[in-house]
This record gives C-alpha cells, structure tokens and sequence, in this order.
C-alpha cells in the first residue's frame, strides 16, 4: 500500500483535482492507494478569518462563507457529471450552513473558543475530501471515503492536538481490512478526542494525516505531492535560484522543516522514520519530475550543506545575572517556567560564561513568556541576582542543515563572513552537538538578503550576483554602463558573476529597478524615474537591503562624496571616481578607510590617479606585503602633459588648453588641472596611501600660471591666458634651448610633497611621455635604484571608465 497527500494548491481548482485523479489512477494500477487531501487552498485561512469576524461582531463573515460555498459548488459542477451532482450539491450546501451556524453563533457569543475554530476548520477538508470521493468516482476509480475524525484519535489540545498512536493505529487497522476496494480518500488534518470532539493536527497537518496513515498501516512509501518539485535548497519564494535536492536523509529533512521549509510539516517526519517507510515530496503539476527521495540515508557527495530555511517572526529572550553562574537548575526553571505555558522554544544559546542564557520562542509568545519567567524567577529579581527578562522581537532564524557539516570544517566561518561582508548583524548562534545545524538570529529585515547569500555561497560557488547603483552618468558614466553591457555575459560565463545595475542616478533624477537595468536603455529609463537628491537614492539603496551591493560615484560632486559613510556603515561597497573624499581632510579619508574595514566591504578609488592604471592597486599590494616607499615621482596630469606634448609656441598656449578640454581631458573646470590643484590631490592620495598623514595645505605648488588667470569664470581664463601669451611661450623656449621637454611632476619624499613644472633633460624616466599618459615611478625598498614604473594613458573616458569596472570588480570579489 501506499500513501499519497495531495496539499491545498494541488486540490485547489477543478484541473488540479483531475491531475490527482490522472496520478492515482496510475498507481491504483499496481497498489492500493491512500490519498489524503488538504482543504482546497486558502480556505483554511478564510474558515479562520470568518471566525474572527464573526467574533469581532462583524458580519463580513457571510460574504466570506458565500465565496467558499460557490468555490466548492462550481468544483462540484466541473467534476460531477450533471446528472449525479444534486445530491453532491446539497452536501456541500448543507455543510456551508453548518459553517454558518457555527459563525452565527460565534457571533452572537462574540467570543471563540480554540475548540470552536478546530470544528469551524474542520469543514475545509471534510467538504474537499468528500467532492474529491465524487469526482474519483465519477472518473470510475472506485474510491471509499473515510472519517479521519473516526480514525485519528488525539488528546483534546485544540489546535495542535496530540496523536495518540496506539488507539489511532487499532482504528486505521480495522478499517483497512474491512475495506473492499483499492483507494480510499481521507481528509488531511482532522481528527477527534476521545470524546469524540473535533481536533486538528496544527496547521500544514495534512502531512502528518498521511504520515500517521502511512506508519500505521505499513505502507510501502509516501508521497507528499504539492506545488514544487521536491524540497529545494532554499524556498524557491525567496530564492529563485533554489533547486530541488535528490535525496535527503530523515534528519536532515526534519530539521530543514523545522527550521521553517514549510514543504513538510516537521512532525511528519518522525512516525515514517520510525518504519523506515521512504518519503517521496512530487509536483503534482509536474508529475513526471523526479522530486525529493527522504530517507535513511542522505546523498553524500556536493555541498555539505543541504539545505537552508528560515523562520520568521521570532522574539530572543535572554535572562541574564550574576546570580545565574554555577547554579544548577536555572535552565530548568526557565524551560519549566515556558513550558508551563505551552511556550515551545525554537532555539537556546548559552554563553560559556553561563552568565546569561538565550531562548528563541515564537514573537506572539514573548509577553506571554516574560510574565511566565519574570513570575518563575521573582525572589532573585528582586535580590537583582536575576534581571527581568528581556525581550527582542523583529527577528528571524537561518538555519544551515546538512548531514557532513560535521566533517568539513570552516561552515561556520563561511556563514558568519558571508553575513558580516553585507552588514548582517547576528544576534544569536545556535550549533546543535549533532552539527546537522547551524543556525544564526538575525534582523527580519536581513533575511531575504541572508539567505540568498548563503545560498550563493554554498550552493553556487559559480555564480555570485552583484547589484550596482551607479551615481553620475556623464562622459565616464555612460562609458561604464557601456562596457558592463559589452562584458555582461563574458563575466557569466567566465567568472560566473552577474553584475546588475539596478539604480541610476545624475544630478537630477533617480531610478531603481527590482531587475537588472537594461543597458541599451538606460537613458530612457533614468528620464523616467523620479526627480530626488543623492540622499534619497542612498535612502533607496538601503531600503532594497540587496546582497553584493556596490555603490559607483562618477561624479565630481561634493554632496555625493558626502554620502560613502552611510552606504560603508551598512557594508555596501563604494567605487569612487570622484576624488573629493580621498582629498578632503585626512580625518575624513581616514574615517572612510576605517568604516569599510569595520564593515568589511570595499572603498576602491582606483581611478583618482592616473585614470585607468593600476597605481594605487599596485601601491596597496607593495605596502600590504612589507615594502616601504621611499620616494615617489610622477607625471599625474594627462591633462597637462597633453598640454605640454602639444605646446610648441606655434598657436597660443590657450587653444592648445580647450583642444584638451574639448577632447575630454581636463576637469570642468581646466583650472584645477592648470593650476596644479588636482596633480596635488593626486599625490597627496598616493602619500596617504602610502601611510603617510599628508594635508593639501602642506605641499609646496610651484605654480606657473599666472595669478591673473586665476580670477573670474572658465572663459575669463581663456580670455586671461591669451593675454598671458609671452609667458608661457618663455617658458616652453627657455626648455627647448636647453633641449628639455616641460613636464609637471609630482614628487614625495621624506613624508614631503610638492608639485611644480620641471625641465627634464632626455636621460630622465620622464622624458618619454607622448600624449595624455601619466607616469608614476615608485622607489621601495624593494625597488630602491630602478624604481617599479607604471605608465599609459592618464586620461579619458573609456580608460576611467575600465578603471572603475575593475574596481567594482575588486570589490566583488573581497
Ligand atoms: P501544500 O499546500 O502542498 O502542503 P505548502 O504550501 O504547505 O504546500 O508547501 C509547499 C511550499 O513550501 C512551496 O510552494 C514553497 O514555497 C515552500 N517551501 C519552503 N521551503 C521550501 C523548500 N526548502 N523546498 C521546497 N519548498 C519550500
Ligand atoms: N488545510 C490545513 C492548513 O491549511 C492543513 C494542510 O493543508 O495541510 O493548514
Ligand atoms: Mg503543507
């Protein structure tokens, strides 16, 4: 014999039935078939509502039950042939008038009892196993209803009754052997008291119907048929890339359900167990997929994690005092003190300290629990060797199931880093000794993001998805935005990342979308978002909570470097372009470096020297493995080394200045890069970086522009440089007798900098630069005659642009 369940979704719509109906006749063929069913989805929850409306005094409950009705007369009219569906009609009838009394009298009581809901629910698979009967019967699959009620005997705990296995087990026995046919359909969840009063199994309990029917009477297996096609890594609602595990063992299964995967109401498990009757979980719209083998054994090879699940809606509850250490019998009294109110505890940690201990019980519970404790523990509250209980509520439990977690070591490490990496605050752990779980109290508001990073970090070593917000969508920007699309497969493919732009902002509007950006539109789709400020898009970025989140500054806007300290506070990565963060006072570069240690995500600023190349990468790993810099020269300004490379005195110095700024080369404002300014930025983030404490005020600017040129706006500086004329061509003259080229060099030595145009004699490292290129030279220890010598191209869009893609890539992979 075998047992087959079929759940609300799968009983929910008259095509669902007839997919039942096609299943078990296949099987009727080769067995004899038990089928339970569950109430057609969602009545369970509308029989409860129209309980508490009917005691609220509110009468919305008889439109509640005519929904109900009509859903279960039109199945009974799509099912049952015309000529035999009046008798089915008035049943289902007369039993909806029954819910009615019954809610006519809750009304009038204005009160309900936890005996009256069981009876009230009772109806939602007493009617659906009874139009179920007619329709296998009408499919002429001779089929014998049984009255779970008369089978299934339990204490009177309404609500979550207590099987009492050997009675229950005497019942379905000799009702088994005064059966004649081959399947019998049983309404899930009901049962009854030794008094004959209608109980019910707790909610989902339609599997542990089917459990008890499968252990009692020996059933060769059972079958859980739902909506899935077996239990999943994850639950695939929150996790779209959950997939179905092939075989499971008994515990593993039971503590995956425990923890929350709802596929299986966790005591099914234990009565077929203890039979060693092998589970199956099937779709029932997908008959023909393998699903979840759960049985003795687990499968032993990929990840030692089996699966991951989660509850929801928990309070910690943590008693705490002095007076607790050594004293036997604390945990006791606490447990006995729950217990007492019916208060089941789902997780309990205790420190070795034994200074405070820590229950995880159900949120509607904790007020509940903390008169009960406070009560239980009162002399010693008021001796204060025991603080009042505390509660914390708003939390949710991810739990780590899998058998072989025993044996590979660092799954704690992984879990806790993986969740420290995106600002996951844990609460609470709880390792069970057997270490089939771990399992982690976090924030209710993590736990979307919790459990798609575990899953990625246990289950998809091979994909990992990042979620870029992207500031600043100008020359730079829109560069990126076209190489994230160029290379968005490539990255999939190869380096199993999926990189997702899902916010754009420019200085005017912002816009988020729930999937990935489509590149090739993006400009439409940031026209269209909303009008806001940079600090409503950071509100936007912390309030999607998204895993792997990089925020991309490419502006040059103050207000946006003022916002990296929000997003490091919460781990979200930052890729600034825009230098004004690592060049404002030291206290709050500093403050920036230390947020994104802290929080162990990245602050990656790659691109604010020498655009695209790998300079400060490059000092970093020289610092970070030992050496010491012990000089640094450079050419930092493409800018101004276009400027001079194309300045021969032939066509003034000013049209040579906008070709640049019209190629794209210089700031908006060509001053900064005239003046001196930003090559001074440059080298002042290359010192700090190099651990030296160093402040714009303190470097020496031997400048070369005229002070007059300083004054007014952008086109008054043309104007001014024009007038400058002589100048500029002395000094270029005055380098070309002596056979020189001009190069504004950067120097730092002896924890000194200073910027200034230099002549450079053709021997010098400096003196081969074409063009917009940058040259850094790096004297170490390490490096201490021939210094390590980065150059290329200092300036411009696609550079930069690549620049800031292997930043974000950088910090993806930290
Ligand atoms: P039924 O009505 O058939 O009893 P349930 O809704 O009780 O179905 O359980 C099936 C649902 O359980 C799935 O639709 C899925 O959303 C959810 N679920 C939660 N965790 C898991 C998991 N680990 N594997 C599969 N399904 C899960
Ligand atoms: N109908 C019940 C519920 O919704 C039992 C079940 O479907 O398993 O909880
Ligand atoms: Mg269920």
């Amino acid at each position: 014999m075998q047992v087959l369940k079929f759940g609300g979704t799968s009983v929910g719509s008259p095509e669902a039935i007839q997919n039942v109906i096609s299943i078990v006749s296949e099987k009727i063929k080769k067995n004899k078939v038990i089928t339970v069913v569950s109430a057609f989805g969602g009545t369970t929850d509308l029989l409860l509502q129209c309980g508490q409306l009917a005691a609220s005094g509110d009468e919305a409950y008889k439109e509640l039950i005519q929904k109900i009705t009509s859903r279960h007369l039109d199945a009974v009219k799509q099912l049952i042939p015309v000529q035999q569906q009046s008798s089915y009609l008035s049943a289902v009838k007369k039993s909806c008038n029954e819910v009615e009394d019954l809610c006519n009298g809750i009304f009038l009581l204005e009160e309900t009892t936890a005996r009256t809901k069981d009876k009230l629910v009772s109806y939602g698979e007493l009617i659906s196993s009874q139009i179920i009967t007619a329709a296998f019967q009408a499919a002429g699959i001779a089929t014998t209803w049984w009255d779970s009620r008369k089978l299934i005997r339990t204490n009177a705990q309404y609500g979550n009754a207590i099987v009492d296995f050997k009675t229950t087990e005497a019942q379905l026995k000799t009702a088994a052997e005064a059966v004649s046919g081959n399947h019998i359909v049983m309404p899930g969840f009901i049962a009854s008291s030794a008094e004959g009063v209608t109980t019910t199994l707790g909610r989902g309990g339609s599997d542990y119907t089917a459990a008890i029917a499968a252990a009692c009477l020996d059933a060769e297996s059972l079958e859980i048929w739902t909506d899935v096609s077996g239990m999943m890594t994850a639950d695939p609602r929150w996790v779209p890339n959950a997939r179905v595990i092939p075989t499971i063992s008994y515990q593993e299964a039971m503590e995956l359900s425990h923890f929350g995967a709802k596929v299986i109401y966790p005591p099914t498990i234990q009565p077929v167990m203890n039979k060693q009757i092998p589970i199956w979980i099937k779709n029932t719209f997908a008959a023909a997929d393998t699903g979840t083998l759960i049985q003795q054994e687990g499968y032993r090879n990929g990840s030692p994690v089996r699966g991951i699940s989660s509850i929801s809606k928990l309070a910690l509850l943590s008693l705490e005092g002095s007076g607790m250490v050594g004293v036997p019998g604390f945990s006791r009294r606490l447990f006995e003190a729950l217990s007492a109110h019916q208060i089941n505890v789902i997780l309990i940690t205790q420190g070795s300290s034994e200074h405070s201990i820590c229950v995880g019980v159900d949120e509607a519970a904790a007020e509940l629990a903390k008169e009960a404790v406070d009560a239980a523990f009162a002399p010693e509250i008021s001796l204060q060797k025991v603080d009042p209980l505390e509660i914390e509520k708003g939390l949710s439990i991810v739990a780590l199931v899998g058998e072989q977690m025993k044996s590979h070591p660092g799954i704690s490490g992984k879990l806790f880093g993986a969740l420290g990496r995106n600002g996951v605050n844990v609460r609470a752990i709880a390792q069970g000794s057997s270490e089939r779980n771990i399992s982690a109290v976090i924030a209710t508001s993590d736990v979307k993001k919790a459990i798609n990073l575990l899953h990625e970090e246990f289950f998809e070593t091979s994909l990992k998805q990042v979620n870029l917000f992207i500031s600043g969508v100008g020359n730079v920007g829109s560069r990126l935005l076209q190489q994230l699309q160029q290379q968005q497969q490539y990255l999939l493919h190869h380096n199993r990342l999926q990189l997702r732009v899902v916010g754009l902002a420019n200085s005017k509007k912002i816009a988020f979308s729930e999937e990935a950006i489509d590149l090739s539109n993006w400009k439409e789709f940031l026209d269209n978002g909303k009008e806001a400020s940079i600090h409503e898009f950071v509100d936007g970025i912390l309030e999607r909570n998204l895993r792997n989140t990089v925020f991309v500054d490419i502006t040059a806007s103050q207000e946006v470097a003022g916002v990296y300290s929000r997003l490091l506070e919460k781990s979200c990565a930052v890729v600034a372009c825009n230098k004004i963060a690592c060049s404002s006072p030291y206290v709050y570069y500093r403050e920036l470096k230390e947020k994104a240690r802290v929080n162990n995500t990245g602050f990656l600023f790659e691109t604010n020297v020498g655009a695209g190349l790998p300079v400060i990468g490059t000092l970093n790993d020289l610092v970070r493995s030992g050496d010491k810099i012990k000089r640094i020269e450079a050419v930092l300004s493409g800018t101004l080394n276009y400027v001079f490379n194309h300045y021969d005195g032939s066509r003034p110095f000013a049209e040579v200045v906008r070709q640049a700024q019209h190629e794209g080369y210089t700031e908006p404002d060509p001053r900064l890069d005239l003046s001196g300014t930003d090559v001074m930025r440059k080298i002042m983030i290359l010192a700090r970086e190099a651990g030296e404490q160093l402040e714009m005020d303190a470097i020496t600017n031997h400048r070369f522009l005229p002070a007059s040129c300083m004054e007014g706006s952008v086109e008054d500086f043309y104007a001014s440089m024009l007038k400058e004329e002589d100048h500029f061509r002395d000094i270029y003259e005055e380098a070309n007798r002596n056979g020189n080229k001009l190069k504004f060099v950067a120097a730092f030595h002896n924890g000194k900098a200073e910027v200034g145009l230099q002549q450079i004699s053709p021997g010098h490292d400096l003196y081969h630069l074409y063009g917009k290129d940058n040259i850094v030279l790096f004297y170490t220890e390490r490096y201490p005659e021939q210094p390590m010598v980065i150059k290329g191209a200092g300036a411009g869009a696609d550079v930069t642009a690549s620049g800031v893609f292997a930043d974000i890539l950088r910090a993806t992979l930290t």
